[in-house]
């Protein structure tokens, strides 16, 4: 069971979560975020400190210091307990006041930015046992790990974790009953601390989730399950119930901030159904990711930011070989992953989320033809059952976006998305047309 930052966001919400991980009585293992709000915070003291502002690195870590100290006051019924967590958050609080007048690099703001997931699990796990639960926290830096790729190391992780479980339960008198352990967090193969990328408490239950080859993989949030559109952008969404292990991975990647993109992949090579869940409905039916796909079934629509579009043209790739090869060599050598690719017979037009190397690019490019490129971009993504054989999906999604300029269109690289590229200006109106044509 996974549980969000909202899910953990405040005292009350603690209590809630320490309910409903022992409702069925079955041992438990819970992967925990940062109360919401921490890891911007830790962020922020970060961006002080590499700006050789102590000062205000301080007045943010007072301020967090006041809050959590607040949050002590509610959650714990005894002195006991409540001392125990404020010896251990002073430390903490002493630990990020250490950085402040040390040299600043990625790898002293990873180990700041790692402390939220450290409090909210020390809260819980003491919370828990206050009230007679024997819970047992495990420290995520002892078998979550990163190997040289940045990628987690699965047969590490494994082995680490049943060594870790066995260790930890060796000294226990009674059986375990909760193991907790801290969401995004890891050791990287330098045995540096480091973490799985904002969001990546998702990553962490899914590794989990398969290391332990669990019943199943429940990410508790606050809302109930995915739905088929972005509420924070369009009205009335509704819940989908079932999604395959790749409609949900799609999604994910093209922006449905409900799962972390990588999140999908451990749980699938396992075969573990994974349970979207919402912690303030805990009886809503939520989002069942399985093995299993609704036939011809349009799911979900997301939408991705910050998209540029590059596409060059050149006459030389008429009936040549080799054109794209150094096209896509261009972007491997600046690490710089392509999402979409569009190709005539004169050109191709490739979309990038990540254009810190677009300049360099377009330099070596410019060997090749004519380039042009377009910014502020955004990639909609139809999601669904949309398989070649399946006829009539295409012209209802091409319907919905009938009044909308495109960039370009991709289908056909999987069976699962039709994806667009439109002006980020238009992404409203264009989600909002999708979903009254998909979805009414
Ligand atoms: P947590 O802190 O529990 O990990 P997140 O904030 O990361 O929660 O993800 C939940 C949020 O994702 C929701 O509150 C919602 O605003 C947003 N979201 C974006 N797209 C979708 C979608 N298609 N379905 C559900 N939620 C979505
Ligand atoms: N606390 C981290 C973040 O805010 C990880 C997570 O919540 O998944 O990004
Ligand atoms: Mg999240």
């Amino acid at each position: 069971m996974k549980f969000g930052g909202t899910s953990v966001g405040t005292p009350q919400r603690m209590k809630e979560v320490t309910k409903l991980v022992t409702k069925s009585g079955e041992p438990v293992f819970v992967v925990l975020s940062a109360m919401s709000g921490t890891t911007n915070s830790l962020v922020e003291i970060s961006d002080y400190l590499y700006k050789k502002n102590p000062d205000g690195a301080h007045e943010v870590i007072n301020m967090l210091e006041r809050k959590y100290e607040r949050h002590l006051g509610e959650l714990f019924e005894t002195d006991e307990y409540r001392n125990i967590t404020r010896d251990f958050l002073r430390e903490e609080f002493q630990y990020l006041r250490s950085f402040t007048k040390e040299l600043f690099t990625s790898f002293e703001e990873k180990s700041i930015v790692a402390q939220g997931e450290m409090m909210s699990t020390n809260m819980v796990v003491n919370y828990m046992k206050e009230q007679g639960i024997n819970a047992v926290l495990l420290n995520a830096l002892d078998f979550m790990r990163t190997d040289k790729n940045a990628e987690p190391d699965p047969v590490y992780i494994k082995e680490k974790l049943a060594a870790t479980m066995e260790a930890a339960a060796s000294g226990e008198d009674t059986p375990v009953q909760v193991y907790i352990t801290q969401g995004f967090i890891c050791r990287n193969a330098y045995g540096e601390i480091d973490n799985l990328q904002r969001g990546g408490s998702d990553y962490t239950a899914s590794l989990v989730g398969a290391a332990l080859n669990a019943e199943e993989i429940q990410i508790w949030t606050d809302i109930d399950g995915m739905h088929n559109n972005d509420p924070r952008i369009v009205d009335k969404t509704q819940p989908v119930h079932q999604l395959q292990f790749e409609e949900a991975a799609e999604l994910a990647y093209f922006g449905a901030k409900i799962l972390h993109p990588t999140c999908v992949q451990p749980a699938k090579y396992a075969g573990i159904p994974v349970r979207l869940l919402n912690t303030m409905q805990p009886d809503a039916e939520g989002t069942t990711i399985s093995n299993q796909t609704e036939y011809g079934k349009i799911k979900a629509v997301a939408a991705k930011d910050n998209i540029t579009a590059i596409k060059i043209k050149s006459s030389r790739m008429l009936l040549a070989t080799g054109f794209l090869r150094k096209v896509f060599e261009i972007f491997e050598s600046y690490q710089t992953p392509i999402d979409m690719v569009c190709t005539s017979e004169v050109g191709v037009s490739m979309s990038i989320d990540n254009s810190s190397h677009l300049g360099e690019i377009m330099d070596e490019l410019k060997k090749y033809g004519t380039v042009t490129v377009d910014t502020g971009m955004c990639i909609i993504c139809v999601v669904g059952d949309l398989d070649w054989s399946n006829i009539g999906f295409e012209t209802r999604v091409m319907d919905a976006m009938k009044d909308v300029p495109v960039r370009m269109i991709s289908y056909g690289g999987s069976n699962y998305n039709i994806s667009f590229l439109i002006r980020e200006e238009d992404k409203r109106r264009a989600l909002q047309s999708l979903s009254d044509h998909l979805f009414k």
